[in-house]
């Protein structure tokens, strides 16, 4: 999985599509993520020590990594390429404009 926790991505399909949201978890093994304010889930849940907070909450639940696509600063949503420099470091670049991901 090209993309990883902080990355700005938009939604491509399902109810959430066009909106655009930074990835605040990601699960490489099953190739989801939790996109923030994305594929929202009303639930129940009771008051405990741990959440301090009772009643209905809106939980994050993930979705498929093909659901959404990298916003690139320049171009907008995009695919990603890789780059590799002289010193074998590996890059994500965009693949409209070139620039780093
Ligand atoms: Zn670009």
């Amino acid at each position: 999985m090209k993309l990883r926790t902080g990355d700005l991505v938009q939604v491509i399909a399902g109810k959430d599509r066009g909106k655009q949201a930074k990835i605040s978890r990601a699960h490489p093994a099953r190739d989801t993520l939790i996109v923030e304010g994305v594929n929202t889930a009303k639930r129940h849940q009771k008051q405990t020590s741990q959440t301090m907070q009772g009643g209905i909450i809106d939980k994050d639940m993930p979705i498929h990594v093909s659901n959404v696509m990298i916003v690139c600063p320049e171009c907008g949503p995009t695919k990603i390429g890789a780059r590799i420099d002289d010193d074998g470091n590996k890059f994500r670049i965009c693949r409209k404009c070139g620039g780093e991901l």
